[in-house]
């Protein structure tokens, strides 16, 4: 049986989100969809691109993966769903930013940091976290706590997915060209904060941190 949470959902969509976009979605139907933003995500069900960024149909191509990863450019005989995914979104579509979304608490990075069992036989999710094995060699573990250095791992293995991009011919002649922008993000599930990488210092900066501080503290009664 169909979920009742996802009817109800849709009940809630037709009687309040539908009558607003209504002309919208007959738009988009007519001329196609001209997204200018690409969001490379994580499957994390807490982690939703259209929620964060308050998104309305056609403005975000979103692919979402287990740990927001863009693996390296291998042009072989393997199925990319990723890179596949890349490749409509900056060829066809011609978007003009590709945000690459880490995010707090990331079962898929934790898994990584923590040498965890794999959680399937055939090992799909161990064969894919290999790909942070470059972020990883980079953030040393040091005396960090743990979740300081499970934060350092989410920060570098977004930075890891911004390198993974230029590996791609084409992506990286419209990055260097500056026709594509690519940026580096980091949600904090519990917080809502939206922190956004300076690729000059390196740093994870807070974006709209006064907005944030009203936001995360006002009185919830
Ligand atoms: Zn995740």
């Amino acid at each position: 049986m169909f979920p009742t949470r996802l009817i109800d959902g849709y009940t809630a969509f037709l009687n309040e989100r539908l009558p607003v976009e209504q002309t919208r979605f007959h738009d988009l139907a007519e001329t196609g969809q001209h997204p200018e933003i690409m969001v490379i995500g994580c499957c994390d069900s807490r982690v939703s691109p259209e929620v964060i960024f308050d998104a309305r149909p056609g403005e975000l191509f979103v692919v979402r993966n287990i740990a927001n990863i863009v693996p390296p450019y291998q042009p072989d005989a393997h199925a990319h769903g990723v890179s596949a995914a890349l490749e409509f979104g900056v060829l066809a579509l011609k978007v003009k930013h590709i945000v690459v979304l880490g995010h707090a608490r990331c079962g898929g990075v934790q898994a990584f940091a923590q040498n965890a069992e794999p959680l399937t036989p055939s090992d799909f999710i161990g064969n894919w976290m290999k790909l942070m094995a470059p972020a990883a060699a980079r953030t040393p573990r040091g005396g960090l706590p743990a979740g300081d250095y499970l934060t350092r791992l989410e920060h570098a293995n977004v930075v890891n997915s911004l390198d993974n991009l230029m590996t791609f011919p084409r992506v990286a002649a419209l990055l260097e060209s500056g026709a594509l922008v690519a940026h580096g993000a980091y949600f904090g599930v519990a917080t809502g904060e939206l922190s956004v990488l300076d690729r000059i210092s390196g740093a994870f900066v807070p974006v709209a941190a006064e907005q944030h501080a009203k936001a995360f503290h006002a009185p919830r009664f």
